[in-house]
């Protein structure tokens, strides 16, 4: 049975007329760039995240370097994060010339274990970046508590987790800053690339803004070497269409990876992502683990074969990577954990509108594979 990782086209398809006027609109203003399809959504995405400011922008990778730039931290500075991650998260902070310092991760929810947090703080230590991974918030209360002693930014990388809630706070509302992308995978996508940061503070959003317009206060007057990175008011119009849906679809994600937890739990050799009960995760990946390298790759050719999508997420930590040792000043750590997962951690398909036949094929294909 074929079993696509992601169904957008079944999206979109549920929502063409909707899709189609709100194209049709903006095709009919001629306003491309800012207006009042963007301002509508910066408001929608704050209201939606329990903030006060929204700051839309080109792409998640964008929503974090700007962040990190308009907090001034650079040169010499350190931001803390997670090996177990997309390279954007680090890119940004490679980006403004400060050096990423790696903490490891939790086994079973491959977020940053807090617990390893205050160790890896340093005089230079500026700020940490929790990445909420596969939709699952990272337990942000020692978070905070360490940030606070430390006087640290807080720069959530929340962009696989809109929606996802911790203590009853969403996603991308607990720190200082927080980046969200609207890429086409993302459980909130647009038909090309997109972001958005939001924040509590004010001062801030508005410097966000200046840089993402070239620096721009009053037009062709700049005072600070800023960026080209807008949201297309194209796609602010696609995403105003698709948000009403999101809870809907959160909530699909979540009834899909309890039948999953049926249909796998118990199975020897395969791990299952840990659910912790302080928030309601959005599920973004379905990620398991195998008991070795070769079980894992056994596992994905065996659904490969029967035309069931699969992944590895993450294939290899991003302290071991060519790109991230390569910066300069940085000091390769030893993160037993995250590097335990090395090509282990795959991705079942999860998307709104699996079937329980279509799951019910997948953990056929799986347990076959594992079975000795
Ligand atoms: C997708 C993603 C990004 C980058 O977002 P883009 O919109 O693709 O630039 C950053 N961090 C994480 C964790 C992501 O999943």
């Amino acid at each position: 049975m074929n079993v696509p990782l992601l169904d957008l086209k079944g999206q979109h398809r549920d929502l063409r007329s909707e899709l189609d006027a709100a194209i049709g609109e903006v095709m009919e203003s001629a306003a491309f760039i800012g207006g009042p399809k963007v301002a509508a959504l910066e408001e929608a995405i704050a209201a939606y995240s329990g903030t006060s400011h929204a700051v839309a922008c080109a792409s998640g990778t964008d929503a974090l370097f700007l962040i990190l730039a308009a907090l001034g931290i650079g040169k010499g500075d350190e931001v803390i994060t997670t090996p177990f991650t997309f390279i954007a998260t680090v890119e940004a902070i490679a980006h403004v010339g400060a050096r990423p310092v790696f903490v490891d991760i939790e086994e079973d929810t491959y977020n940053m274990d807090v617990s390893k947090l205050e160790a890896a703080v340093t005089e230079h230590t500026r700020a940490v970046m929790p990445v909420h991974i596969f939709g699952q918030c990272v337990d942000m209360d020692p978070l905070l508590a360490v940030a606070d002693r430390h006087g640290l930014a807080v720069i959530e990388d929340a962009c696989q987790a809109i929606g996802a809630t911790y203590k009853g706070r969403r996603a991308g509302s607990m720190g200082t800053a927080a980046a969200f992308s609207f890429f086409p995978s993302k459980n909130l996508g647009c038909a090309g690339d997109g972001g958005c940061i939001t924040t509590n503070d004010a001062e801030l959003a508005a410097k966000m803004k200046k840089l993402s317009l070239h620096g721009t206060t009053t037009k062709y007057f700049h005072d600070a070497i800023g960026v080209n990175s807008r949201l297309d008011a194209l796609q602010a119009a696609i995403l105003l269409a698709k948000l009403p849906h999101l809870d809907r679809w959160n909530e699909a994600r979540r009834q899909a990876a309890a039948v999953y937890v049926e249909l796998l739990e118990g199975s020897p050799g395969l791990g299952l992502p840990a659910w912790r009960d302080y928030g309601e995760p959005v599920w973004h990946l379905y990620v398991v683990k195998a008991s070795s390298r070769e079980a894992a790759e056994r596992v994905m050719t065996a659904l490969q074969n029967e035309g069931i999508g699969t992944g590895l997420y993450y294939p290899l930590c991003l302290h071991e990577q060519k790109a991230i040792r390569q910066i300069d000043g940085f000091r390769a750590p030893s993160l037993l954990v995250a590097e335990s997962c090395d090509f282990r951690t795959f991705a079942l398909p999860l998307f709104p509108g699996i079937t329980r036949k279509q799951q019910e094929a997948v953990a056929r294909v799986v347990l076959e594979a594992l079975a000795p």
